[in-house]
C-alpha cells in the first residue's frame, strides 16, 4: 500500500442530522471532492481534494458544511513548520517546482496597517462630504513643467494625453485566459459605469470588448500576445508590462489547457499551446530600449495615448522609475510583492521583491527630488485592500492605485488560491464552460459598481474629516499621516512621524 505523506490542508465537516443528501456539494465542486454513496444513502467527503474556496458551504441548502482547519498536524516547530515539511514532502514526490497564485501571504510587515491617518480639528475645519461639493477625480499622463501663454496672453494647450479618471482606482491588468469571459465583461462594464479603467493583461482583447474602449487599458507585454495595430489604438491607454509583483524577474505562463477557443484566438496563439511569455522583453536592455518601444507605440497611436510602463517594486526600483520617467512613458505603475497572479513560482511568489508603500513612497521621492515628478504619474498597486489603503497611498505619492484581488473578492472569489489549476468554483479564474456560467456577468459588474461607490464614499468622508475636498491636494502629503511601531529607517523611506510627534 502506498504511503501518502501529505495531510488534507482542510476537513468538510458535514452535520448529518441536518445533510439531505441532496447532492448539491457534489454537483458544485469542481474538484471532484464530495461523493454520494449509493448504497449507503450518505455523503462522503476527500478531504485532500478540498481548496478551501466555500463553494459547497455557500450553496448547501441547509448548512450543514464547514471547512475547518484539518486537525491533523505534522510535529512542527517554529523552523520547520507544516507548511515547510508539506511543500518538502510535495517536491520530495513531483520533481517540480512550487506553484501557487494570488498574492504572497507571508507575515511580511504590512505598512498600511502601521499607518494612521491625520483628521481636522478646531483651526483647520473638517468638510462635511454630504453638504460640500468633494472632488474625487483625477488625471493621469505627464503635466507640463510651466504654464505657458501666447502673445495675446492665451494659454497654450500643449497637454500631452491624460486618462480622466472619476476616483483615484482602476482594475489592475488580468488577462483573458487567466480570467474568465464573464469576469472580463464584468470589469469591462463596471468601469464603464464608474468612469475608471481595466485592464487587459498580456491576453489580448476579446472582440466582444472593443467597445469598451474608452474604458480600456491594452497590454503590451514581453509575448507580445494578441498585440496589433487594432489591439492598440482600441483602448484608451497602452501598458507595457516590465514586471509583475508576484513574480518579479520572472516570465508568465498560461497552461495549454486553458488556450482553447476565444482565448486562443484572442492571443492569437495555436488551441493547446502554452503561451510562455520570456522573463525579459528580448528588445529591451536598457532604459533607451525602453524609449524606443514606448516611441513606438506612441507612434502606432498617432501620440493619442498615454503609455504606461509597469514594472514590480524591487530594490533598485527608485533608480528604474527614474529611468522611465525620462523615457517618455507618461505614467509608471508600481507593483508591490504582495500583488495577485493567476500563477506563480511560489519561492518567487513569497520571497522576491518589495512592499509596495516603501516603493511608493521611494520613488515619489526621488522623482520629486530629480525635477521629474511632473513628467509621470504614478500607479501603486500590490494589495490595496479598502479605500483607506487608497487614502494612505495617494498620501505617498500615488495619484491613482490599481486594485485585483479586492476586485475579485467583490465578484465572489473567496481565496481559496487555486487559479493555477483552472477549476476556479467561482467561475472566474477558469476556462470551463460550466465553472464560467457560475459568474453571472450581470451580478459581477453589480458588486464591483457597489464595491467602489462605497469606496469612494469612504474616500470622501475620509478626506472631508481632513479638511481637505480634493484629492489632488492630498497626493504626496505625508504630513496627513503617522506611523505606529515603525523604526527610524521604515518613518525615514516612508516620509512620515511617528504618531505623537
Ligand atoms: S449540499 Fe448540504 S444537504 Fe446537500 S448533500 Fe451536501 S451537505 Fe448534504
Ligand atoms: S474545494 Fe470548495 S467546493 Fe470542494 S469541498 Fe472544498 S470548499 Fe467545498
Ligand atoms: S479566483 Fe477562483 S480559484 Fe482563484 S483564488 Fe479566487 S476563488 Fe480561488
Amino acid at each position: 500500500m502506498a504511503v501518502s505523506y501529505l495531510y488534507p490542508e482542510y476537513e468538510a465537516a458535514r452535520n448529518n442530522d441536518r445533510c439531505i443528501a441532496c447532492r448539491a456539494c457534489e454537483r458544485q465542486c469542481a474538484n471532484g471532492a464530495h461523493e454520494y454513496i449509493a448504497d449507503k444513502d450518505k455523503m462522503v467527503c476527500n478531504d485532500a481534494k478540498c481548496v478551501n474556496c466555500h463553494r459547497c458551504v455557500a450553496l448547501c441548502p441547509t448548512r450543514a458544511l464547514k471547512i475547518v482547519k484539518s486537525g491533523s498536524v505534522y510535529k512542527q516547530n517554529s523552523n520547520w513548520t507544516g507548511r515547510t515539511i508539506d511543500e518538502i514532502y510535495r517536491q520530495a514526490g513531483s520533481g517540480g517546482v512550487l506553484l501557487s497564485s494570488m498574492g504572497n501571504p507571508e507575515a511580511y510587515p504590512v505598512y498600511f496597517d502601521k499607518i494612521l491617518i491625520n483628521a481636522s480639528q478646531v483651526t483647520n475645519p473638517s468638510i462635511d462630504p454630504l453638504r460640500e461639493p468633494m472632488e474625487t477625480r483625477v488625471y493621469l499622463g505627464a503635466k507640463p513643467h510651466l504654464i505657458e501663454r501666447d502673445a495675446g496672453g492665451r494659454l497654450i494647450e500643449n497637454l500631452p494625453p491624460q486618462l480622466r479618471l472619476s476616483m483615484p482606482v482602476m482594475f489592475s491588468a488580468m488577462s483573458y485566459g487567466s480570467l474568465s469571459y464573464n469576469a472580463h465583461e464584468s470589469l469591462a462594464r463596471a468601469a464603464e459605469k464608474l468612469g475608471i479603467l481595466y485592464n487587459t493583461g498580456e491576453g489580448g482583447l476579446h472582440e466582444d470588448f472593443y467597445k469598451f474602449g474608452p474604458n480600456t487599458i491594452v497590454q503590451v507585454a514581453s509575448g507580445r500576445f494578441g498585440v496589433h495595430p487594432e489591439y492598440l489604438s482600441a483602448g484608451a491607454a497602452v501598458e507595457i508590462k516590465m514586471g509583475q509583483g508576484a513574480k518579479p524577474g520572472i516570465g508568465g505562463h498560461l497552461p495549454g489547457t486553458k488556450i482553447i477557443g476565444d482565448v486562443s484566438r484572442t492571443r492569437m496563439i495555436p488551441e493547446g499551446s502554452d503561451a510562455i511569455s520570456p522573463a525579459p522583453h528580448h528588445d529591451i536592455y536598457s532604459i533607451e530600449d525602453l524609449r524606443q518601444l514606448v516611441y513606438s507605440l506612441k507612434e502606432a497611436t498617432d501620440y493619442t495615448k498615454p503609455v504606461i510602463v509597469k514594472i514590480a517594486a524591487v530594490h533598485n526600483v527608485t533608480a528604474i522609475a527614474s529611468g522611465i520617467a525620462r523615457s517618455g512613458a507618461d505614467i509608471i505603475a508600481l507593483d508591490g510583492f504582495r500583488g495577485g497572479t493567476g500563477a506563480a513560482p511560489t519561492r518567487i511568489r513569497d520571497h522576491v521583491g518589495i512592499p509596495i508603500e516603501l516603493a511608493l513612497a521611494g520613488v515619489d521621492r526621488r522623482l520629486r527630488d530629480e525635477g521629474i515628478r511632473d513628467n509621470v504619474s504614478i500607479v501603486a498597486g500590490g494589495s490595496i485592500r479598502s479605500s483607506a489603503d487608497i487614502v494612505k497611498a495617494v498620501a505617498l505619492g500615488a495619484d491613482c492605485v490599481y486594485i485585483g484581488s479586492a476586485a475579485l473578492i467583490a465578484m465572489g472569489c473567496h481565496l481559496c488560491r487555486s487559479c493555477q489549476t483552472g477549476k476556479c468554483n467561482w467561475g472566474i479564474a477558469t476556462q470551463a464552460p460550466e465553472l464560467v456560467k457560475r459568474l453571472n456577468p450581470d451580478i459581477g459588474y453589480e458588486r464591483l459598481v457597489n464595491l467602489l461607490t462605497a469606496w469612494q464614499h469612504e474616500i470622501k468622508e475620509i478626506m472631508g474629516g481632513m479638511g481637505i475636498n480634493s484629492i489632488e491636494s492630498l497626493k504626496g502629503n505625508r504630513y496627513m499621516l503617522r506611523g505606529v511601531g515603525l523604526n527610524e529607517k521604515e518613518l525615514e523611506i516612508l516620509g512620515i512621524k511617528h504618531a505623537g510627534e
